[in-house]
């Protein structure tokens, strides 16, 4: 099941060097207005439907916009309804956590891109998405989701021409890129307003160019809703989308945070931030991993006792996390392993 996705990598490779040949072919305005509709509808079927819709059913709409919504999101050449969703699904469960599917704790690298690279995510966890793998349209779709973008690049041919085939491409390169920083960017670089358990960030700009889906630190606090801009200034064109959408009865019930939501977690009122906790806690752990596989001069009974040590912190530190801690258990649990810790770490730098 390893190894890398050779369908999928060429397919990107071909996507993002196909553009170069409007070197050749020059550019017309017409070329540059479908580049940059196609970029605003395509992302908007990404984020108001693949994920506010599909992955958190933010709000909700009657099947034939429901199979619209998926429709329009399969042109974007980011699989089919159902993977997507499934497997962002998973990353809320699992954020930052290590069976987090794209989590930069990997490396930025593998949270923009490689994880779609690897065979590993070929399939997606399927058993998440059943409220929508019930729609047989849905399935279809999902199945053959490389038709519709087929489609529509031969439609670009047969309008405009190469030229315009290939800025169909360069705005598909566009939003795969934006769509990806919220998975890389987003948790490495921002600011952090709620104590969430990973790494989630809101960055203006990633929000700016995926139409609200860079207030990722906000979303992560409370990602069931139809908006991600919880303030007044955090521009979320998604969520304006939706609302316009609303106004003529296209979809319905649009979720918004409760206020007491708002308020809750946030770090200014002196609540711990705890994934970025969790993100130290990580990295002194994976330290004293490599620590210990380097020591040559341990002795047996003493490398398996250090790795017990590991384990069982590692361990308690999860079931910690999960409990939702409060600012003093997780001082407590710092305070109980630390010292052992930093004497297990003059060991290991002598061994
Ligand atoms: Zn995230
Ligand atoms: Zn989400």
């Amino acid at each position: 099941m390893t190894g890398i996705n050779w369908p999928t990598a060429i397919a990107f490779s071909v996507f993002h060097l196909a553009p170069l040949g409007l070197l050749w072919t020059g550019i017309t305005i017409a070329d540059l207005i479908v580049c940059f509709v196609l970029y605003v509808t395509r992302g908007f079927f990404i984020t108001g439907g693949y994920h506010r819709y599909f992955s958190h059913r933010g709000y909700s709409m009657g099947r034939s916009m429901q199979f619209i919504m998926a429709l329009g999101g399969t042109c974007a050449l980011q699989s089919g309804p159902l993977w997507w969703a499934a497997h962002h699904r998973h990353h809320h469960k699992a954020s930052d956590k290590e069976d987090d599917i794209h989590s930069p704790i990997t490396g930025f690298f593998w949270a923009h891109i490689g994880w779609m690279l690897s065979n590993k995510n070929k399939e997606a966890p399927l058993e998440l998405v059943r409220d929508f793998s019930k729609y047989p349209e849905i399935r279809w779709l999902d199945r053959w989701h490389f038709i519709p973008p087929i489609v529509l690049g031969i439609l670009c041919l047969l309008i405009g021409g190469i030229s315009m085939l290939l800025v169909a491409f360069l705005s598909t390169v566009f939003t795969y890129h934006t769509t990806w920083a919220v998975n890389s960017v987003t948790h490495l670089f921002g600011t952090r307003r709620y104590a969430t358990t990973d790494t989630s960030r809101n960055s203006w700009w990633v929000a700016f160019l995926t139409f609200g889906e860079g207030w990722h630190n906000n979303h992560h606090h409370f990602p069931t809703t139809a908006k991600a801009g919880f303030r007044w200034f955090e521009i979320d064109l998604t969520y304006y989308g939706l609302k316009v959408l609303s106004y003529f009865r296209l979809v319905r019930h649009l979720k918004v945070p409760p206020h007491q939501a708002l308020q809750r977690c946030q770090i200014k009122e002196g609540n711990t931030d705890i994934g970025m906790l969790s993100k130290k806690w990580r990295h002194a752990t994976i330290k004293l991993e490599r620590l210990i596989k380097k020591a040559r001069r341990l002795r047996d009974e003493e490398r398996v006792a250090l790795e017990e040590f590991l384990g069982k912190v590692k361990l308690r530190w999860e079931e910690l996390v999960n409990r939702r801690p409060t600012s003093e258990m997780l001082e407590n649990m710092i305070w109980s392993v630390r010292i052992k810790y930093a004497r297990v770490l003059r060991r290991l730098k002598y061994a």
